[in-house]
């Protein structure tokens, strides 16, 4: 192994549903190609607009199960009835190769993450108002109703987890959200405990 080489870092972005995080992630994976995005395993049901192997890695509950139980998540988490995991070999790959990691977590994921693994950095995007939320959550069409209703009830409750997160972002125009995070990737990136030890030793003195 490298042992001059960065660390990676593990950038977990969170937001309550409708707080905007997918297209602030898919927009700074857009903008900067270099990052790895950590594609979970899900086994929710596969929405129009998605990729299996993109979007979600998509799994029947069987073989969802079979993973958890063979340790392959880093972390899992059941949301709204359906079951989330990380998968925990491309996360430990991707750091050791010092690579940018963005990932989609809820706030168990995020928290679950954390105790886990040192270099996370956790970022909450909050919504400007509870009415641009509703709006958000309404323009939505994916989910019924229902589910709508049941994830706004759900939003106003997740928004005070903000304080348990490194940063905050709101996400009201999303070119200066995005712009925001990219800021926080670019300082986090630059934080000495990225460096190995003797790293500028080794690169200038010998
Ligand atoms: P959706 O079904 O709308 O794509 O995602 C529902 C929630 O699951 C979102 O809050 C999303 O961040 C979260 N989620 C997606 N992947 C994972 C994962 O691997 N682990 C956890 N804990 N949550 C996830």
């Amino acid at each position: 192994m490298n042992n001059n080489r960065l660390r990676g870092l593990l950038i977990v972005l969170s937001s309550p549903s409708g707080g905007g995080k997918t297209s602030v992630y898919k927009e700074l994976l857009r903008r900067y190609p270099k990052f790895k995005y950590s594609v979970s395993a899900t086994t929710r049901p596969k929405r129009a607009n998605e990729i299996d192997g993109e979007s979600y890695h998509f799994l029947d509950r069987e073989e969802f199960v079979k993973k958890k139980d063979a340790g392959q998540f880093a972390e899992w988490a059941e949301v709204y009835g359906n079951y989330y995991g990380t998968y925990k070999d491309f996360i430990d790959r991707s750091l050791q190769q010092g690579e940018i990691i963005l990932l989609d977590l809820d706030i168990q994921g995020a928290a679950n993450l954390s105790r886990q693994y040192e270099e996370a950095v956790t970022v909450f995007i909050l919504p400007p108002s509870l009415k641009v939320l509703e709006k958000r959550l309404i323009n939505r069409e994916t989910d019924d109703p229902e589910v709508c209703k049941r994830r706004l009830q759900e939003a106003i409750k997740e928004i005070a987890e903000w304080p348990n997160y490194n940063y905050v972002v709101i996400n009201d125009l999303l070119d200066d959200a995005v712009e925001d995070v990219a800021t926080i990737i670019k300082a986090e990136s630059l934080n000495s405990s990225r460096f190995p030890e003797r790293y500028f030793e080794n690169k200038f003195l010998k």
